[in-house]
């Protein structure tokens, strides 16, 4: 992938970081805005950033995400339109933008991280789950309407993943109970998302687009 550039949103830990490193190990060349760049909470923040681009974007993964728990009537105002931005509308604006120049030459790849809850729910996830749905519709989408011009798009739904956003949700106790329920016996680990993002972003990938697949150690079969 040393011909390609890639952007890659919310690089500065967890599975963001991971990704990036996969994708720099292929070869590629990597963007990695840290927030003070790129704040996706932002349309301000979102429009500056593709104005500042200076090469074209082969490839987009659509990473950073939030997961603010509640309950429908637990939720705090505003919480839920925020969530959308960050987590479903920011993927939106990226992807519009710069599949135009990935349809224009012909070539591109896009990877948007839903999650689990996406498919499936758990409680105190209704704002969380509704954002990661929307992005399955959203990578469904963008894979019909891109598919003809060579840019396949596709979603990755990770189970529980060893990163910080799982820890801050989810008590050691809760993690261990959680690690025996998955049929794996263990949390999945940053690399092992980094791993399936690069295979979907290479050239390797041909015939697969508007997919979703989910990487849980098969927690979402039981
Ligand atoms: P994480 O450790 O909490 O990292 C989140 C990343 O997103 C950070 O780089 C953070 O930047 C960035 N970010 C958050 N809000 C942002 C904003 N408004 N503007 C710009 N950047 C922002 O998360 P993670 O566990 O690696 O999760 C990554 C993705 O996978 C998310 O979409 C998440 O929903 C999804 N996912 C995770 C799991 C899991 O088990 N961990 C499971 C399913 C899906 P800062 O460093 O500046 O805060």
């Amino acid at each position: 992938m040393t011909q390609r550039t890639a952007l890659v949103t919310g690089a500065s830990r967890g599975i963001g970081k991971a990704v990036a490193e996969a994708l720099r190990a292929s070869g590629a060349k990597v963007l990695a805005p840290a927030r003070a760049e790129l704040e996706l909470g932002s349309e301000a923040s979102i429009s500056a950033y593709l104005s500042s681009l200076k090469e074209p974007v082969d490839i987009l993964v659509n990473n950073a995400g939030i997961n603010r728990l509640g309950a429908s009537h637990e939720v705090k105002a505003g919480d839920f339109e925020e969530t959308l931005r960050i987590n479903l509308m920011a993927p939106f604006k990226l992807a519009a933008a710069l599949g135009q120049g990935m349809k224009q030459r012909g070539w591109g790849r896009i990877v948007n991280i839903s999650s689990i809850w996406g498919l499936v729910v758990r409680e105190r996830r209704v704002t969380y789950a509704a954002s990661k749905a929307g992005v399955i519709g959203l990578t469904r989408a963008l894979a019909v309407e891109l598919a003809p011009h060579g840019v396949l798009v596709n979603s990755i739904a990770p189970g529980y993943i060893n990163t910080e956003l799982t820890k801050q949700n989810n008590s050691p106790a809760e993690i261990e109970a959680i690690s025996k329920a998955i049929p794996m016996g263990r949390l999945g680990e940053p690399a092992e998302i980094a791993e399936l993002v690069a295979f979907l972003c290479s050239e390797r990938n041909t015939y697969l687009t508007g997919q979703v697949l989910a990487c849980d150690g098969g927690y979402t079969c039981k």
